[in-house]
């Protein structure tokens, strides 16, 4: 863990998916070529970039989220908070990357992020307590809850309330960003699902993607131009792990039974993002309330970049961060930099016929990076 403290705490990945039936059908040819063994890639003959990881067309889901997740949720148990997103232009893969959908039929190889990171959180969590009772210590005690929050417009939905009805969506949802006296960012008014297994977990996935859907389709809009905020809190309490060599000498000499064991409270949140897409609207089409979405979710983006830029520049360490600037950073804001590890993945389309929105993608992700 203290290793990864050193490392820049923004990492930008790119993921190239593979032609799509519809693409080669069309005669599209592919415009992306990654340099072997090495995170670069080449956009036509001449423009390079240079990313942490570049993931090819035929790289595999397993592979992704093992280079850009597990770490991460392995910093949850320690106390770090930790934000992968998903960016790129409609199509480009965030969704199937990210494991937001509620694909019932998806095979297990083709599983997202999500459910994988779900998996091996629940897997960390009875290693844990497991090896606590072998070594004769008080089991350390967890609590999993989870949030499924969408972002529309500047609008905060709750994608686990089934409460309200859709009609009332379009009205202004009454939940709050606040900020704690320690700079933590929390939320009122959204569901809370207490989650106590692997199962339960992807249900709630499932249930907030499909509402998301759901959503959507009634409310006549895409969810294209929404932000999906999938959030897992982890609270731990456990026996302190340091232990006073002078207390450790005592607790040796006295009886076992006198033995007091410390505890501490860890907790940790991971927020999964799949933002909206990051395709310029066309202009001619923007008009009344197509033209608010269109600026409001280039806003999110917008701030984003900023917020990531500005992080990952040294140089500008002390001064201004604009998480305020947007929903989407503020709700995001004590999860990226600082103690958080912050993982983007920009995802693009290889076909020449996107070129002009992957070479979009490729310097929003290489902005961020700021090397
Ligand atoms: P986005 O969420 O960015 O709009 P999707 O994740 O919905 O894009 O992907 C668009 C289409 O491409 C979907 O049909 C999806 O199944 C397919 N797709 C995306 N990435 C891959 C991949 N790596 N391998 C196979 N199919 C993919
Ligand atoms: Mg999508």
């Amino acid at each position: 863990m203290s290793g990864m403290q050193d490392e820049s705490s923004v990492r930008v990945a790119l993921r190239i998916r593979p032609q799509l039936a519809k693409e080669k059908i069309e005669g599209c040819h592919i415009c992306t070529s990654v340099t072997p063994g090495e995170p670069q890639v080449f956009l036509g003959k001449d423009k390079a970039f240079t990313f942490d990881y570049v993931f090819d067309i035929d790289s595999i889901q397993e592979e992704i989220y093992r280079q850009c997740t597990e770490k991460l949720i392995e910093g949850c148990f320690e106390g770090y908070n930790a934000t992968v997103f998903a960016y790129g232009q409609t199509g480009a893969g965030k969704t199937y990357t990210m494991g937001t959908g509620f694909d019932v039929n998806i095979t297990e190889e083709e599983q997202g992020i999500i459910p994988r990171a779900v998996k091996y959180l629940f897997r960390l969590i009875e290693e844990k307590q497991q090896a606590a009772l072998e070594q004769g210590l008080p089991p350390p005690d967890f609590k999993v809850n989870a949030q499924f929050l969408e972002l529309y417009n500047e609008e905060i939905l709750d994608l686990f309330d089934t409460t309200r009805d859709i009609e009332s969506r379009n009205k202004k949802s009454n939940i709050k960003i606040h900020e704690d006296s320690n700079g933590g960012i929390y939320t009122v008014g959204v569901t809370t699902r207490n989650v106590a297994s692997e199962a339960e977990m992807i249900q709630c996935l499932k249930l907030g993607a499909l509402s998301r859907t759901t959503a959507s389709t009634q409310m006549n809009v895409q969810s294209s131009r929404s932000h999906a905020i999938f959030t897992i809190h982890l609270c731990q309490s456990r026996v302190c792990p340091k232990l006073d060599t002078e207390n450790d000498l005592d607790n040796r000499i006295t009886s076992e039974s006198t033995q007091i064991n410390e505890f501490e409270t860890l907790t940790a949140k991971f927020h999964f993002v799949d933002l909206a897409g990051s395709e310029r609207l066309k202009r001619t089409g923007a008009t009344g309330d197509r033209a608010k979405e269109g600026i409001s979710i280039n806003c999110g983006l917008l701030a984003l970049g900023n917020v990531i830029s500005a992080l990952g520049d040294k140089s500008k360490k002390a001064t201004h961060v604009p998480y305020r600037d947007s929903k989407l950073t503020r709700l995001l804001q004590d999860s990226l930099g600082g103690n958080s590890q912050t993982v983007m993945i920009a995802c693009v389309s290889p076909s020449d016929r996107d070129f002009m929105e992957t070479l979009n993608t490729l310097k929003y992700a290489n902005r961020a990076r700021n090397i």
